[in-house]
């Protein structure tokens, strides 16, 4: 048995293997951290665009909606991108359980950074501090869970679906909550809640991890030797001024504006997964069949970014459209835009159970993973069209029934529910093994590479250009499913016997 097995068996020993449904002890911990992390974060996601394009006078920063819109896919972007940060320091320097830590005291100050009344330079530094602290902490938490199972243990794919129910609750939870307090009673009251959350979920960690996850994130898994240590510093160190310098001339010689950095995110979107590509196909530690898996995993990564650039709009273009387009005096109450937010956790969680079912009732007759993302990107497509469809009717100035809505959000997730439990778990059955501890971050990067390219797309809504907007995403979205359809046994070729 290798050293790596070997260590693997002592942490899967050193967590009690029962006490939480039937799971291991360490799932309650993991469960409830990344719960009031999700809270906190779709709490303040909720809120946040309003908060930007909000007047002053309102209680907002008062940019303009698209700037706002932009602002919002950036922030989603570089809170995925920065997983590789999360996943590498982990891996090399501190573990995950200190990364875990470390993270949700970042984001913790972020959100209370914005639970004071202030100006753009704070909203930025609270940016920083969330972008930074999430990288940090949601990577890390969930391949925590992988940890505490053996790997032949039946039911580590379940333990996976109860943690993603646990984000989903604190994704619903957060806008009834955040959402409510943040646009009745003030921003900031609204961004100290999520910070509170935050403050619960690292409580939760410290006071259960040792009892419930033992020796799980605690073992560095590939530590940077003496040598290492030195050669990355300086090279860190370097690189870190050489920044500074660019900021500093870039910013007053006018290269550095909103403009650009939206574009230099959208290339580093693109850029970061291709490089990550290249280099695990070239690897001398990739073996032959891995490399064919890489080739298999490509159109299913390329499927996920038009999957989660429809699903994160959500957050952007349909919450603007909640506000804008929608009635909100509804049924004789009156709907806060915020709670939109919530209805997308609250199917997954409602249809979560349903399409497990359905998997296992298929048994053998199931779609296979690339006809599943197939269907994914059918799914997304078809909400955009649907949310075309009450212009089309009535025109783009009349308020349309919230209902539209819903229905868009409830067709979104019937695609998420084939592609995103699916995806992460073929994920880390697709990447080479000496990868394997990175396949987290690989997954979320696809997520990044999505928002990116959303900031640069959100400026061509407006009312006016609904219509053609989420005709030609929508469209788009169902011409790659079927093509993904017919390239399907092709894919499972390539698979190598992964199913
Ligand atoms: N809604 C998912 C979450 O917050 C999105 C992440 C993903 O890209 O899988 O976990
Ligand atoms: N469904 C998303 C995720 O799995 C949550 C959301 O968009 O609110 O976490």
């Amino acid at each position: 048995m290798s050293d790596i097995d070997n260590q693997k068996q002592q942490i899967v020993a050193s967590v009690p293997q029962k006490g939480f449904f039937g799971h291991p002890k360490g799932l309650f911990t993991l469960f409830f951290t990344e719960f009031w992390e999700r809270f906190s974060y779709y709490g303040m996601r909720a809120i946040l665009v309003y908060y930007m394009y909000y007047e002053v006078s309102k209680g907002g920063l008062g940019f303009d909606e698209s700037t706002a819109l932009a602002i919002v896919s950036i922030y989603g972007s570089l809170v995925y991108m920065s997983g590789i940060i999360g996943g590498w320091l982990a891996d090399r320097i501190f573990g995950t359980s200190k990364a875990v830590f470390y993270g949700g005291i970042l984001i913790m100050l972020g959100h209370l950074v914005l639970s004071f009344p202030g100006n753009i330079s704070l909203f930025f530094v609270s940016m920083i501090l969330i972008v930074l602290g999430t990288g940090l902490l949601k990577p890390n938490v969930s391949s925590v869970v992988g940890d505490i199972y053996s790997p032949t243990d039946h039911r580590r794919d379940a333990g996976f679906s109860i943690f993603y129910m646990g984000i989903n609750m604190g994704a619903f939870i957060a806008p009834l909550i955040v959402g409510t307090v943040g646009m009745n009673v003030g921003f900031h009251m609204g961004f100290g809640l999520a910070a509170v959350g935050m403050l619960l979920g690292l409580a939760v960690f410290m006071l259960t991890k040792k009892k419930n996850l033992g020796l799980a994130g605690t073992i560095v898994a590939n530590p940077l030797s003496q040598a290492e240590k030195k050669k990355v510093f300086t090279t860190m160190g370097i690189a870190a001024v050489l920044l500074a310098i660019l900021v500093a001339i870039a910013i007053p010689t006018g290269l550095l504006t909103f403009k650009t950095f939206i574009a230099l995110v959208g290339v580093l979107g693109i850029v970061i997964p291709t490089s990550y590509f290249i280099v695990m196909y070239r690897s001398p530690k990739t073996t032959a069949v891995e490399k064919s898996r890489i080739i298999a995993y490509i159109p299913l990564f390329i499927a996920s970014v038009m999957f989660w650039a429809i699903q994160e709009q959500g957050a952007t273009i349909l919450a603007n459209y909640a506000d804008k387009r929608t009635q909100l005096e509804f049924a004789g109450i009156h709907i806060s835009p915020a709670w939109f937010q919530s209805l997308n956790p609250l199917f997954i969680i409602l249809l979560a159970p349903v399409f497990a079912w359905l998997w296992v009732k298929l048994g053998n007759r199931q779609p296979s993973i690339p006809q599943k993302f197939s269907f994914g990107l059918l799914f997304a497509g078809l909400s955009f069209l649907v949310i075309l469809l009450p212009a089309y009717i009535g025109g783009h100035s009349a308020l349309v029934n919230p209902l539209w809505l819903v229905l868009s959000y409830l067709i979104v997730v019937l695609g998420e529910l084939c592609l995103s439990p699916v995806g992460l778990s073929a994920t880390t059955k697709l990447a080479p093994v000496a990868f394997s501890a990175q396949t987290m971050s690989l997954w979320f990067l696809s997520n990044a590479a999505a928002q990116a390219i959303n900031a640069q797309i959100v400026r061509f809504y407006t009312p006016d250009t609904e219509m053609l907007y989420f005709g030609v995403i929508g469209g788009t979205a169902i011409v790659l499913s079927v093509i993904l359809f017919m390239l399907a046994p092709k894919i499972e070729g390539f698979m190598k016997g992964v199913r």
